[in-house]
């Protein structure tokens, strides 16, 4: 059993348990409506039940209750579940919480163990478990459909079709092997065919896992420029609202405060947005020393210039910094005319890293933070620059997960062995263990194959009631 929503100040909070005494163990709590005991146990499923809990060693009453009883196999666990929608706020919930768990039939859940007996119990495979703490977590509603994509199985339908297909090459080749004389064996040519193909798709969905992975954890963002360019102005803007900057308590260390924006559904995860409102200590003011420090641990920059005046050393600096880098440039304050022309900028970056040929800035939009202009723009050159020119589609099948892109990849490559393996005339039976190794590599994704250790560590990134 566990609590199942976040504890605090709410409307309601639920305490839900799981298995074969859960409707017992809130039975022995519960009193309907005409203040009758025992009621749920003939309670009909699917239904909310309104009623009171009581302390049964009391008889205080301690929340009203709607409880809701579902039963094996139809549930998320396909064990007996009871849920207690309590009042919300923290002592009513805890008050259930802790009268079932008096029952001794019941104990706390680990985390991600309701998830963890949907998997064992057949409810979902392990790619879509994984995908619950995915849509969890999801910051933008991208992450959230590459999520649910994985959710509603998607990405198990397409890596079980794979991995169907190459045991019926693996039969064919078995059958032959054991049966010589009344079966022929594959069909050389045909079979080379089908391995390629396999092979090809499984490195595709592996190449797909970066984007995923975009999409899931964020990118890594700084702003950087020089004071007054407007920094701070463009990540209102990209937030699209007016925000209350976040005030600094004494004490708390500034690197901590993060915030998140959403640009064309990649959350970009903002470092140090601290060290872009204006600072009183004119060390912190430094552009250039945060764009050093940005520069080694962001994925993406964001220079800001102001390209009403001339670019200034300090400008130079923080470019020759980005430069080599995946950056995109702000040219702030377009309104006010431009002293800084792109070419003009081009140019001096280019000189500035004379023979690197790294300083050519590709990606350089005129923009004002105080209209708006340009900042659609500015969202375009971000997504670009992330996905290195490659775009993803929307509905393109996103494999988020490291742990699915490696075994893809180690797929794709025992597949490329096997077509290696029979174009150099190798027997069957040799194909037949790269072909192995590849149906082994899928099955880790779907959970076919997985041990048990791989899937206690992946439950284990679980919150605990989920
Ligand atoms: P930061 O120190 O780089 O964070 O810069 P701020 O965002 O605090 O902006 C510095 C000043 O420039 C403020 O007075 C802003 O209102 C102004 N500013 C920022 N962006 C623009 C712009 O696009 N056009 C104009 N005209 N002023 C801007």
């Amino acid at each position: 059993m566990a609590i199942g929503t976040a504890l605090g100040e709410a409307a309601i909070g639920i305490v839900r348990m799981s298995g074969s005494d859960a409707v017992a163990v809130a039975d022995h709590l519960f009193l309907d409506k005409n203040g009758v005991p025992g009621s749920l146990a003939g309670a009909r499923g699917y239904r909310l039940h309104y009623g009171k809990v009581v302390d049964p060693t009391t008889g205080r009453v301690v929340d009203e209750v709607l409880v809701g009883v579902m039963r094996k196999p139809y549930t998320y666990t396909r064990e007996d579940v009871v849920e207690f929608n309590c009042h919300g706020g923290i002592v009513a919930v805890r008050e259930v919480f802790r009268l079932c768990l008096a029952s001794g039939k019941v104990r706390t859940a680990l985390p991600g163990e309701f998830t963890k007996r949907a998997f064992l119990n057949g409810r979902l495979d392990l790619a879509q478990a994984e995908a619950v703490i995915d849509v969890i977590t999801s910051q933008t509603g991208a992450s959230l459909r590459s999520a649910v994509n994985q959710l509603e199985g998607k990405v198990s339908q397409k890596v079980e079709g794979l991995r169907r297909e190459l045991l019926g090459v693996l039969a064919g080749i078995e059958a032959s092997l054991d049966f010589p004389e009344d079966v022929d064996p594959p069909d050389r040519a045909e079979m080379a065919k089908a391995l390629m193909a396999a092979r090809d798709s499984s490195l595709r969905l592996a190449e797909g896992a970066s984007a995923g992975r975009v999409y899931r954890e964020g990118v890594t963002t700084a702003i950087v420029g020089k004071p007054n360019v407007g920094k701070s102005s463009l990540l209102n803007q990209l937030l699209e609202e007016e925000r209350a900057i976040v005030t600094d308590i004494p004490g708390t260390t500034r690197d901590i405060i993060e915030e998140t924006v959403s640009v064309r559904g990649v959350p970009l995860r903002l470092l140090d947005t601290a060290g872009i409102r204006p600072a009183k200590d004119p060390v912190e003011q430094k552009g250039v020393e945060r764009a050093r420090a940005a520069a080694q641990r962001a994925d993406l920059l964001i220079v800001v210039l102001d390209g009403s005046e001339e670019l200034t050393e300090e400008d130079r600096d923080v470019l020759a910094l980005a430069a080599g880098r995946p950056t995109v440039v702000a040219v702030n304050k377009s309104d006010r005319g431009r002293r800084l022309t792109r070419e003009d900028l081009r140019m001096r970056v280019r000189s500035g890293n004379d023979g690197e040929g790294a300083g050519y800035f590709e990606h350089a939009i005129s923009v004002s933070a105080l209209t708006g202009d340009g900042i659609d723009e500015l969202r375009d050159a971000i997504a670009e620059v992330v996905f290195r020119g490659r775009v993803p589609v929307q509905d393109e099948l996103l494999i988020g997960s490291e742990r699915h892109q490696a075994a893809l990849r180690t797929a794709g490559e025992a597949l490329n062995d096997a077509v290696l393996a029979l174009s150099r005339g190798m027997a069957d039976d040799l194909v037949a263990v790269d072909i192995q190794e590849a149906v082994e590599q899928l099955g880790f994704i779907t959970g076919e194959s997985a041990d048990a250790e791989v899937v206690d560590e992946i439950f284990r990134r679980f919150c605990i009631g989920k």
